[in-house]
């Protein structure tokens, strides 16, 4: 979401601008039944008014639809040419033309990008957003709690279904839990008031710190996202489990 947010300011550079044409040369790319011919019959002709973000899904509002770009892991986007401080483009920074798996231009003679090399990300016309979560930016600690009770998947799965809270990736969640001393694997529903509090002010608190280093990937756990390596607070080797279907690292000592 850290990267998406990125991107959802560079998009804001095209609201106000009619689009021209639309470009969608990889139907692969399209989602939810969504078609190139829908795409320009829909779009062509209408000015952008602005942009949304709720989790990982960037929301572009026209005179028309809306519509709904994902990223993947590999998504970048692009607006005349231009994309988010270099920083942020952790990804390939290399551009082959065929990565551009979706465009629109502009009356003015611009465009807006995607660009994609793995096809990970998609666009879709008139997301159905009745099955994301609050954003897990703005999450209030009454919505932690009550999405919390009782629930019995580890929290680290917890964190990253999208319909409870939305924008939560795997290494954004590792790098939560692990700053916030909980085991991945401890059902969601055992967390006390305290520990629920503690996670709230996690979530928040670390999105922002490594919105300002620049990145998801730029976790104190990051670094130690490999096999035989030791908890950046303790020196305690750590464990590597599957949780929630994805690779997992924590500290078995500060993390209970
Ligand atoms: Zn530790």
């Amino acid at each position: 979401m850290i990267e998406v947010e990125a991107y959802r300011q560079v998009t804001d550079r095209a609201v106000g601008r009619t689009v021209t044409a639309v470009v969608a040369p990889d139907a692969w790319y399209l989602k939810g039944g969504t078609t190139a011919g829908a795409l320009r019959a829909a779009v062509t002709g209408q000015r952008v008014t602005g942009t949304r973000r709720i989790g990982k899904l960037l929301l572009v509002d026209t005179g028309g639809p809306t519509l709904g770009l994902r990223f993947g892991m590999t998504g970048r986007l692009l607006v005349d040419g231009q994309g988010p401080i270099e920083k942020l483009e952790y990804s390939s920074g290399r551009h082959d033309p065929a990565w551009v798996r979706f465009g629109l231009r502009f009356a003015d003679g611009g465009d807006l990008q995607m660009v994609d090399p793995r096809r990970l990300g998609g666009v879709q016309l008139e997301p159905d957003l009745g099955h994301l979560g609050p954003d897990a930016l703005t999450l209030r600690l009454t919505q932690v709690r009550d999405r919390l009770r009782a629930r019995r998947v580890p929290l680290k799965a917890w964190l990253l279904d999208q319909a409870r809270v939305a924008g939560i990736g795997n290494l954004l969640a590792d790098e939560i839990l692990w700053r916030a001393g909980l085991d991945p694997a401890r059902p969601a529903g055992s967390l006390d008031p305290e520990e629920a509090k503690g996670l709230h002010r996690h979530i928040g608190g670390t999105i922002r710190l490594l919105t300002n280093r620049g990145g998801s990937h730029t976790g104190d756990l990051q670094v130690a996202r490999r096999r035989g390596a030791t908890c950046p607070r303790d020196g305690t080797p750590l464990q590597r489990r599957t949780i929630g279907g994805r690779t997992t690292y924590s500290c078995p000592v500060h993390q209970r």
